[in-house]
């Protein structure tokens, strides 16, 4: 047993623990929890505790249903909302297979895998994601429109709104659990909030983007309102991205920092840049996963639908935030597109490799724009080379499906489950009979 599990070991005798609760992700970011006794821990440690797979959403063929959880001992957190005495406490997991072998139906394993891949390359990912989401009144019902919390815009502030005590609240839960928040404001949707997590290592995010949407939804509830990730509500509002700022490092020298060079972006900076815009397309589907997410790329509202970068631009898909000199290891590009419905182990992987990639095969970089890149007209896109971002998920499937950076860093059996999931959900979506098409035609026609 190593010191870390000797510690976990440890710290629930102490509080004296009641329940252990482990983690683990299904191939479209879904959140799984199993309940353990403390009593199991040591052997859940050895050898992790056997559980039924079939029924987890893309995590094995039917044939080969058993599957073992092993919680990872530094991901240990005490549950804030389960209460102070006889406590819950929650590990995320590493899936195996019944051999021991890790799964490669594990989203954190793809994500471990391209990590591993950068290492090779004597890199370090960092990440830092901005989430926003909405706050609706309760009850919250599929079948009429979300009523928002507040009537509040970008950065305003509401006198009285419960959208402050709700991040008072969401922000002290995420504290404890050992999660930096570094900025929170009322986004330019009603009743739309941002929550900013502090970068830290492309794991650590996407675990802690985990708890962030249990969190979230756990404190909503005490408050009696509803918080959604959807990435597109309401028609007339903004959708809610989930812009995340990415970093490579060597050692503790940010490996995009190049002072005197334009926006003070290194050579490493501008492959990874080309790598990622190359490979833009290919890696939406699993960004923007759902039918709704192209509501919100295509909304307008400040969301990108080219595949362009520039500084201060929030039209582009990458944008080159705030540089400040002398604080090189700010260094950092920020993704538009991925919104907060991703899964954030495949998300963050597949642009780790698109950007490596960029730095393999040294891609050219088209220049930067300032432009609003919206409001050219296709000529101007064409000639600065602006491609359009898939306009619908069956768009998106049809050009990752061909994609071999995908493929490949997802591996076979999460690329093949993934393509047949959202093939099934976009055939139900274009089954489907709209109010649009009601409105439209039926008194018409
Ligand atoms: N809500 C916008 C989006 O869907 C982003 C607004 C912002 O710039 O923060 O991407
Ligand atoms: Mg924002
Ligand atoms: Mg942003």
């Amino acid at each position: 047993m190593d010191r870390q599990q000797e510690f976990v070991l440890r710290t629930i005798e102490e509080r004296d623990v009641r329940f252990i609760r482990l983690w683990f992700t299904d191939v479209l970011g879904m959140l799984k929890s199993v309940a353990i006794a403390p009593a199991e821990l040591e052997s859940a440690f050895a050898e992790g505790i056997g559980f039924d797979g079939s029924a987890i959403e893309g995590l094995t063929r039917v044939y080969e249903a058993d599957m073992i959880a092993r919680p990872d001992p530094t991901t240990f957190q005490m549950l804030p909302w389960r209460g102070e005495s006889q406590g819950t406490a929650r590990m995320f997991c590493d899936i195996l297979t019944p051999d021991g072998e890790p799964s490669l139906a594990d989203s954190r394993n793809v994500l471990k895998r391209a990590l591993a891949k950068a290492a090779e390359m004597g890199f370090t990912f960092y990440t830092h994601p901005e989430v926003e989401f909405y706050l609706f009144e309760q009850p919250v019902s599929a079948d009429k429109p979300p009523v928002p919390v507040d009537q509040g815009g970008y950065f305003d502030h509401v006198a009285r709104a419960a959208g402050h005590d709700f991040r008072r609240a969401a922000i002290t839960m995420l504290e404890s659990m050992g999660i930096s928040v570094e900025f929170s404001h009322h986004e330019a949707g009603p009743g739309q909030n941002e929550i900013d997590l502090r970068y830290a290592d492309a794991l650590t995010t996407a675990d802690n983007l985990m708890t962030f949407r249990t969190v979230i939804k756990e404190v909503a509830i005490e408050h009696n309102l509803f918080a959604s990730f959807m990435p597109k509500p309401m028609a007339a509002h903004p959708g809610s991205g989930m812009h995340t700022h990415l970093s490579l490092f060597e050692g503790d020298r940010n490996a995009f920092h190049e002072a005197g060079s334009r926006f003070e972006l290194s050579r490493t900076a501008r492959h990874f840049i080309s790598g990622i815009l190359h490979h833009a397309a290919e890696i939406t589907a699993v960004t923007n996963q759902y039918v709704n997410s192209y509501k919100r790329l295509w909304g307008g509202a400040e969301a990108p639908s080219y595949v362009s970068w520039g500084h201060n631009n929030r039209s582009a898909l990458v944008r080159v935030p705030m540089y400040k000199p002398g604080k090189g290891n700010s260094s950092r590009i920020e993704y538009r597109a991925i919104d907060s419905a991703a899964n954030p182990y495949l998300a963050f992987a597949l642009l780790l490799t698109a950007g490596l990639k960029g730095i393999e095969e040294e891609y050219d970089l088209v220049d930067p724009t300032e432009d609003d890149v919206a409001e050219l007209t296709n000529a101007e896109r064409g000639a600065l080379g602006f491609r359009p971002l898939p306009t619908s998920l069956g768009n998106s499937l049809n050009i990752m499906e061909n994609s071999e950076l995908v493929a490949e860093t997802l591996g076979e059996h999460v690329f093949e489950y993934f393509l047949r999931n959202k093939r099934q959900e976009w055939t139900d979506y274009r089954a489907q009979v709209t109010p649009f098409e009601l409105q439209r035609l039926l008194t018409t026609l």
